[in-house]
């Protein structure tokens, strides 16, 4: 009988120092939120998904050499004469078509190392940090603007590029060392 009275207090006394701590928090100020409708400011260097804006990208591979888990991937090809790919924002000279940009945000680590080093500020932190995905490949962002035709003519572009200068280095090789023609005089018996 003594237990049962026991319990019971217990009972009656926990409840009453649960809503103790409830009712000492009704008048006070609210720390939670509506989220996802309403949602907080993010701090000023939050770092979140990244973005590259690809009409001041030059191709230079410094961020993806700085990324620790080599989660960017870039391609590119040279341009050939005649070309104007046009300067970035910050004045520097567009000379590579940019024609693989990967950033594989499910390997990033948000360590931001691939933003320090770019010369154009083109690669830089959102304030998007809500991308989850059902697949795993749809959180490989690819950056490129050129249609796949547009890298292909590019590449073609190059390769003849190349194969003329090749072509017109042999015939200027061969300009400079013609043939030796035997001069050795014929022996009379
Ligand atoms: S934030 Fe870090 S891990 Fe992510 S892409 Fe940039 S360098 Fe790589
Ligand atoms: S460092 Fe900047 S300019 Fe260079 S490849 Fe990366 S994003 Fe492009």
């Amino acid at each position: 009988m003594i237990e049962y009275l026991k319990d019971t207090w217990l009972g009656i006394y926990t409840v009453f120092v649960g809503m103790k701590v409830t009712l000492s928090h009704l008048f006070k100020q609210k720390v939670t939120i509506q989220y996802p409708d309403v949602k907080v400011e993010l701090p000023e260097r939050a770092r979140n998904r990244l973005y590259v804006n690809m009409d001041d990208c030059i191709g230079c591979d410094q961020c993806a050499r700085a990324c620790p888990v080599n989660c960017i991937e870039i391609e590119t090809v040279k341009s050939v004469p005649g070309e104007d790919l046009g300067v970035t924002s910050n004045g520097k000279k567009k000379a590579l078509w940019v024609t693989k940009f990967d950033i594989d945000i499910a390997k990033c680590c948000y360590c931001s190392l691939c933003v320090w080093p770019c010369p154009t500020d083109c690669i830089f932190m959102t304030d998007v940090y809500e991308f989850s995905e059902y697949k795993r490949n749809d959180l490989v962002y690819n950056f490129v603007t050129l249609t796949p035709e547009d890298i292909e003519q590019k590449k073609l572009n190059y390769r003849r590029f190349e194969e003329e200068k090749a072509a017109k280095k042999a015939v200027a090789a061969a300009a400079s060392n013609p043939p030796q023609t035997n001069t050795k005089p014929e022996l009379n018996n």
